[in-house]
């Protein structure tokens, strides 16, 4: 079966010695012990819907796929808890929620796809971190199989617990280098009741970051989305994507898609709407859409997600995922398009983002041989990232991609210590 050689966007292909399906955490034991004593590598496969190579299998490698443990372990709907193993899906354990009452906010494209041990795996973020957090602010516990085969049942419910490290941070985002995550207890949150949605044309960055404050502060703490497309990225999901209406002309530098998710379905509709008309009022918002019914509502966030459609379309296209302080934001955007225009002229560039976290995706095509000017886009790309002190990876991760431009994000003293800890784990 190819799904163990190759992931969804397929960047590369590998052939794994042996496909390992293990059944029960048990079984993940046993064969990790088996492959430490004959100093057997082993590469821990989810959903392969990851974006820095991080699953596909290099030579001599066997692949451990965690597919057929997908139980769901307890629904405690008093503690407000759900405890799975590791290959559940995500939209699975979305579902699960919904049926007892709950929400399990993290959201990514891939949700049919990937796995919870992926997202744990990778720290998935995603739509709504901005509110909720990213995947470690959602996992109360975890268990994990080192690769000596020491299971650490670490499955706690309880929010607080100082009892020492808290070892569940040293697996969330470890890709795989720490241990293998079997199952985690999952912090649900309460299904919001209200749902408020609106997309807006701005003049200026000022006017975006002015509009994040704005909102932050009246919508206090219901603000569940701020996501920001630049008039590049928006112009190319109209071209691109038949089944998107344009709510506004694409005449602005900026656009906003804004959620409020709350717990009054009479008042909070007439609240948003009052917070964001003083929005226009201050000119922080030009030009505003608000969804009135379900129907639009989901219209509004065709626009946002039909942006990977549009990028499809585009192919080959190389995408970026970094973190900017918000304040520099708008100067990395300039300066890569700057930058690329001098370049490259010619080149398709769409900005877009988690502004809310600080997290741009810049995603870039340069021709049809895009791919052989990869090494020149990263370096123009990492070397701007470096000089505003961001992040080289802001929520996609490292995987073998990213490995050359570690250490642009983290100091010599910060990487000897991450191979300090792996090799007392290993
Ligand atoms: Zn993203």
């Amino acid at each position: 079966d190819d799904r163990y050689r190759t992931d969804l966007f397929q960047v590369r292909r590998g052939e794994p010695l042996a496909v390992i399906r293990p059944a029960s955490t048990e079984d993940v034991s046993k064969a990790l012990a088996i492959c430490y004593n004959h100093r057997q590598p082993v590469v821990t496969q989810g959903g392969m819907t990851g974006l820095v190579d991080g699953a596909v299998p290099v030579a001599g490698e066997i692949v451990l796929t965690l597919e057929r443990m997908r139980e769901v372990v307890e629904v405690d709907d008093v503690a407000g808890t759900l405890t799975v193993q590791a290959g559940i899906r995500l939209q699975e354990v979305q579902e699960i929620a919904d049926e007892n009452g709950f929400f399990f906010p993290l959201d990514i494209g891939a949700r049919g796809s990937c796995t919870i041990g992926g997202n744990l795996a990778t720290n998935a973020g995603g739509n709504r971190v901005i509110r909720y957090g990213m995947m470690r602010d959602l996992t109360l516990g975890l268990e994990v199989v080192l690769a000596d085969g020491t299971l650490i049942d670490s499955r706690v419910k309880t929010i607080k617990n100082n009892t020492g490290y808290d070892l569940r941070h040293l697996f969330i985002g470890s890709e795989g280098t720490l241990g293998v995550i079997t199952g985690a207890v999952l912090r649900l949150h309460p299904k919001p009741i209200s749902q408020s949605v609106a997309f807006c044309g701005l003049e200026s960055f000022s006017a975006v970051t002015d509009l994040l404050h704005h909102l932050r502060s009246r919508l206090s703490g219901t603000l569940s989305a701020f996501e920001v497309i630049w008039q590049n990225a928006y112009r190319a999901v109209i071209e691109h994507v038949p089944t998107v209406r344009a709510p506004l002309a694409p005449e602005f530098p900026y656009y906003v898609l804004v959620e409020s998710l709350g717990g009054d379905s009479e008042a909070d509709g007439d609240y948003f709407n009052t917070v964001l008309h003083d929005a226009l009022e201050k000119d922080l918002v030009t030009d505003a859409v608000v969804a009135r019914s379900r129907k639009e509502v989901d219209g509004i966030w065709a626009i946002r997600d039909g942006i990977p459609e549009a990028l499809l379309a585009l192919r080959p296209v190389i995408n970026y995922d970094i973190s900017i302080p918000l304040a520099d934001m708008d100067a990395m955007a300039r300066r890569v398009n700057e930058t690329l225009d001098a370049a490259f002229p010619g080149h398709v560039t769409l900005d877009f983002g988690h502004i809310g976290d600080g997290n741009l995706h810049i995603s870039t095509t340069v021709g049809e041989d895009t791919k052989n000017h990869q090494s020149q886009l990263d370096d123009i790309i990492y070397d701007l990232t470096e000089q505003l002190d961001g992040s080289i990876s802001a929520e996609h991760g490292i995987g073998f991609l990213r490995r050359p431009f570690l250490g642009k994000s983290r100091s010599p003293q910060e990487l000897s210590l991450m191979r300090s800890l792996k090799r007392a784990l290993d």
